[in-house]
């Protein structure tokens, strides 16, 4: 029998899940179906038991339900609960067990694109929102020693460095603290809203003092590069757009619900044709 999985979301139309999960089950044969669902924040109790009844195998979170749904799981991975945030759901003996897998959907693109570990980077995140935390945890979970938080709202990244339940070394910075320092860092992740289409011309911070072959990423995808991307290349700065936190984020959900890697690169293109774009900035 056809299996059935999608996204909740408000607003949903626009997601680009679909088209990379129903391409992946075609591709390996697995007869199953992912459907956007458009759920509004109080519907959203109705619409996870009603998904229970009628046979959903898993599902994805995305805006505005990823804090709401938790107290609606039956269980709930630790990372997600440090996360704070879900955004995949999967169905296990009945149960609706919560995970994260945007922070380890990052973690498995910037380890793609680098080819290495990443214990001996000293790193820096700009921003201290949900996908701040997300990526946070999961370098922190995964033993990377030194990760630096800058913020505009400076108690955000204290809270975030401060509720973090793995070991890690962390300063909390200002924007200017950070500027000051950037030529410290080998990586450098920009997690803000800076820069997303329709403010292209912003950046959240200046790279003048940023070291040439600095891993610099943006998290964004709309555009395929900002200008702090665009900035930082013309620094010297080796660069990631937030295509692959999205596929890569995608990729964990399907492993999770079939047991099954899905080819991560044909998903990619996928995206990038939904953007209306071909290129890829790195
Ligand atoms: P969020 O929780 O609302 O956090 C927003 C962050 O941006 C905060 O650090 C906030 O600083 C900062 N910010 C916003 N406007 C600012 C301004 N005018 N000046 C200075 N700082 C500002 O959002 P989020 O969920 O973390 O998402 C952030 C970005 O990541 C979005 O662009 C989203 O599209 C992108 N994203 C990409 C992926 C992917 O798969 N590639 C996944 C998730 C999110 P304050 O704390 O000072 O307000």
């Amino acid at each position: 029998m056809m299996k059935l999985y999608g996204v909740i979301g408000d607003p949903i139309a626009h997601s680009m899940s679909p088209a990379m999960h129903n391409d992946a089950f075609s591709r390996l044969g697995i007869p199953a179906y992912y459907h956007p669902f458009h759920v509004k924040p109080n519907d959203l109790k109705k619409a996870v038991e009603g998904m229970k009844a009628i046979g959903v195998e898993g599902f994805n979170v995305t805006i505005p339900h990823k804090t709401a749904i938790i107290p609606l799981l039956d269980e709930l991975d630790p990372l997600a609960e440090a996360i704070g945030a879900v955004n995949t759901v999967v169905r296990k003996n009945d149960r609706w067990i919560g995970y994260n897998t945007d922070g380890d959907g990052f973690v498995r693109g910037l380890k793609e694109t680098l080819g290495r570990d990443l214990h001996l980077d000293h790193i820096l995140i700009i921003g201290a929102g949900g996908a701040a935390r997300a990526i946070y945890y999961t370098l922190a979970s995964e033993h990377v020693r030194l990760i630096d938080i800058a913020n505009r709202t400076m108690e955000k990244a204290a809270r975030l460095a401060e509720q973090c339940p793995f070991e890690t070394k962390t300063n909390v910075l200002s924007i200017s603290e950070a500027e000051q320092r950037m030529g410290n860092y080998s990586i450098v992740i920009q997690t803000t809203s800076i820069g997303m289409s329709p403010k292209t011309d912003e950046m959240p911070l200046s790279l003048s003092l940023l070291k040439k072959g600095t891993f610099v990423s943006d998290i964004i995808y709309n555009p395929l590069e900002t200008k702090f991307l665009a900035e930082a290349k013309k620094q010297g700065a080796i660069t990631q757009n937030g295509i692959k936190m999205f596929v890569y984020q995608g990729v964990s959900a399907f492993e999770k619900w079939t047991g099954v890697s899905p080819d991560a690169n044909r998903m990619e293109k996928i995206v990038l044709e939904q953007l209306g774009g071909y290129h890829v900035n790195r």
